[in-house]
């Protein structure tokens, strides 16, 4: 007797990852739309996770500011640091509080503007192809375990999602201008969390 057979769909497989994205968006943030971003150009490779820090003003941690910031609604004139930021329009993929919450901005399908002015991997423009991630913090201190958990479990997202062969600090990115994550972000510990080979990594001083 012949197995009854199973009536199924066609096999299309889904693409690692699926459920956990939508459109660019993933599942587990909070999303606070940014008007600041673009297309990517036809054809960019998603390959470069760009790890960053911020913290607005500097050191003060927990105020909303920089959700603020990349959605344009922050007050230029609610504390004198502001003046230095005054009119930027930017943004990250997505920001990590100091308690491990996430947030999204710009679907990972989209361009961010995050980088500025960069090169990395034979590449300029790195926003073109990357994702940004944003920690909350200073440039040159420590982060808090909670934000490397929800760090790792991103990368993780991402890798499944997009083509990342890369993972590196703005630092690393814009070297001579900028200087985030900086000394404080442990990088082992992401790697190990990760258990990625080294290839993926900046080379560590
Ligand atoms: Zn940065």
């Amino acid at each position: 007797m012949q197995p009854k057979r199973l009536m199924t769909s066609p096999e299309t497989p889904l693409p690692q990852g699926a459920g956990l994205w939508r459109q660019g968006w993933y599942r587990h943030a909070r999303t606070m739309a940014s008007p600041n971003f673009n297309q990517r150009p036809a054809g960019a490779r998603v390959d470069l996770v760009v790890i960053h820090s911020i913290s607005l003003p500097p050191g003060e941690f927990g105020n909303g500011n920089v959700q603020r910031l990349f959605t344009n609604q922050l007050d230029w004139d609610a504390h004198p640091y502001f003046q230095s930021v005054r009119g930027l329009e930017v943004s990250a993929h997505f920001f990590i509080s100091r308690t491990g919450a996430l947030w999204q901005f710009v679907s990972c399908d989209d361009r961010a503007w995050h980088a500025g002015q960069s090169a990395y991997r034979g590449q300029n423009q790195c926003n073109d192809d990357s994702i940004g991630i944003e920690l909350e913090g200073l440039e040159g201190s420590i982060f808090e375990a909670p934000q490397y958990e929800t760090l790792a479990s991103l990368c993780a997202a991402i890798l499944q999602a997009y083509p990342v062969a890369h993972i590196a600090g703005h630092e690393h990115i814009a070297p001579g201008r900028k200087l985030d994550p900086g000394p404080g972000f442990d990088w082992l510990l992401l790697q190990d969390s990760l258990a990625l080979p080294n290839r993926y990594f900046p080379r560590l001083a």
